[in-house]
């Protein structure tokens, strides 16, 4: 049975093999005119600054921006032509921006004080009851080294 780390090395070795960069996820998402940064901002450019966020590595700010006010309205699931899910295409970025992928945090957990229920609640979606209470008995470091 994977792990939740298992799960997600899938999902974004999937994401970054059949993403294009259309931006069509940016588009659809309501957020975007919440954050300065993203003012005039190129949908492609903003998603081929988020993905690197995925494998823990920096992110551009405007992606940073992106993962910080996403508020999971989930439009940018049936907007993607690739089938890619990519609202949790940007739950995996915000974990990558934490620093809970093994790289250098961009953004502070208080910028995101419901990220661990909203890991909580993907869990609750995504995993067997088996692999909810294995990821409970993870501690954070073996979460984030696993
Ligand atoms: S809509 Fe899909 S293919 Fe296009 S950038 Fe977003 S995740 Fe990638």
């Amino acid at each position: 049975m994977d792990s939740l780390r298992a799960y997600l090395d899938r999902f974004v070795a999937d994401t970054l093999d059949r993403c294009t960069r259309c931006g069509r996820c940016y588009d659809a998402c309501p957020m975007t005119p919440y954050a300065r940064e993203l003012d005039g901002a190129s949908p492609p450019a903003v998603v081929e600054g988020l993905l690197p966020l995925l494998q823990g590595a920096p992110g551009s700010t405007e992606a940073v921006a992106w993962v910080k006010v996403c508020t999971q309205s989930a439009t940018c699931i049936d907007a993607c032509p690739e089938g890619i899910n990519a609202m949790l295409m940007l739950r995996a970025a915000r974990m990558g921006a934490l620093g809970s992928l093994g790289g250098e945090a961009q953004m502070s957990s208080t910028e995101d004080p419901l990220f661990f229920r909203k890991i909580e609640a993907f869990a609750a979606t995504q995993l067997t009851p088996d692999e909810i209470e294995q990821w409970h008995r993870a501690s954070p470091g073996e979460r984030s080294a696993s």
